[in-house]
């Protein structure tokens, strides 16, 4: 569509296709399957389907599709495929792409589910994975090979927010020919620059800002036509990810907000850590977007934001840190994230449990650590309710 329409235009208009009732607001065609007017036609479009011609649901829907086309427009990618579930995206971008013998290069501070696709399926399938601090460039040019077939990382990383620098990164796959594969849930559509920086595959988790509501699960994989098309569309459809096509309406509606919402909630974050970073019961606050932060230059470069997460180490530990959310009347105790609602976790005993106290401590997933992910309420009130509820400490 008109691509030099700004991002709110496009979050509001890009990829309708009104039926003949001409509704203004998105259809939702629930319907699994597409009735053809002959045997000939159905033929022709099993053996080439054309822009505005379904098959069956698990293939493409209409409703799917006009998210796929405006989530695309938002990325500044070529083209784009929706998922169940952001874990869904994840698997089937990898695993599309990889076989046996290939090597990947991964950044080790990622979500749970993240790591356990790299390090428990794919190496269950002959697929060599070396981790590396995705900080840390020398690390990066050192595990690349020549059978590097892709390089794996979270822009900003759950829970520490580490940044990782995309473009250098990028460079340093791309001089091996490796596909770049980027989980960009943190940086958000509305703070990326993902595809400009390099990245060949965006994948987003739709659960967390798109959604924004807490509602619906989803995932997305932007890329180009030639992968989207010809190497994850194959698996995808045939392996069975696909987002329903209510899902799909959730998502549309929620895409009409999501630049007021996520720069509301990154206002938030800022004014939050700010708030937070020299309290006397606070050990320290991770967020890009303080002058603190090891990486704020590259933060404001790459995203001009600090996102719409922090997190805090409480003194005390982990027994301080559940006094603290429990005492909290505003912030839900959740492990959802990018939500109207302010939630909060603690990574070590929920969302990385999983992990060794030594894996957790090689990622700085201390004891006291809590991950904040700031809402749509007053940060007055949010910051009233976290400095009440620290005084339980
Ligand atoms: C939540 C999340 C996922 C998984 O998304 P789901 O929609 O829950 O499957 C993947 N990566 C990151 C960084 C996430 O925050």
């Amino acid at each position: 569509m008109s691509k030099d329409w700004n991002t709110r235009t496009k979050l509001v208009h890009e990829g309708i296709r009104r039926s003949q009732y001409g509704e203004v607001s998105e259809a939702i065609f629930l319907t699994q399957g597409f009735a053809y007017e002959s045997a000939e036609q159905a033929e022709a479009r099993f053996i080439q389907s054309g822009d505005d011609e379904f098959i069956y649901a698990r293939y493409g829907n209409p409703t799917v599709r006009m998210f796929e086309d405006r989530i695309a427009a938002l990325e500044g990618a070529e083209d784009a495929f929706a998922m169940a579930s952001g874990m869904a995206a994840v698997n089937a971008a990898l695993t599309s792409l990889l076989k046996a013998g290939d090597h990947v290069v991964s950044s080790r501070a990622l979500f749970g589910s993240c790591l356990y696709i790299l390090e428990e399926v794919l190496t269950r399938y002959g697929v060599e994975v070396t981790f590396v601090d995705g900080t840390d460039l020398e690390q990066w040019k050192a595990a690349v090979r020549p059978d590097t077939k892709a390089v794996f990382f979270e822009s900003l990383s759950n829970p520490t927010l580490d940044v990782i620098d995309v473009k250098a990164v990028a460079e340093i796959a791309h001089a091996m020919g490796a596909t770049v594969i980027a989980d960009n849930v943190f940086a958000t559509p509305i703070f990326s620059q993902a595809i400009a920086l390099g990245v060949d595959v965006v994948v987003y988790s739709t659960t967390k800002h798109i959604d924004g509501q807490g509602r619906c699960l989803g995932g997305v994989v932007l890329g180009t036509k030639e992968f989207i098309r010809k190497t994850l569309e194959p698996y995808a459809k045939h392996t069975g990810s696909a987002m329903s096509p209510f899902n799909a309406w959730v998502m549309l509606k929620g895409m009409e907000t999501l630049d007021l919402r996520v720069r509301a909630q990154a206002a938030g974050a800022q004014l939050l850590a700010e708030a937070f970073k020299d309290h006397p019961k606070v050990e320290t606050v991770l967020f890009p977007g303080l002058p603190e932060h090891p990486q704020h230059e590259l933060a404001r470069r790459q995203m001009g934001s600090g996102g719409t997460v922090l997190s805090l180490v409480v003194k005390g530990g982990q027994p301080a840190a559940f006094k603290f959310l429990n005492a909290l009347e505003i912030v839900t105790i959740s492990n959802n994230l990018g939500d109207a609602k302010s939630i909060i976790t603690h990574p070590a005993t929920t969302t990385h449990q999983r992990l060794s106290d030594e894996q957790k401590e090689t990622l700085g997933i201390a004891p006291g650590l809590v991950r904040l992910s700031v809402g749509l309420e007053e940060p007055a009130d949010l910051i009233a309710d976290i400095k009440n509820a620290l005084k339980v400490i």
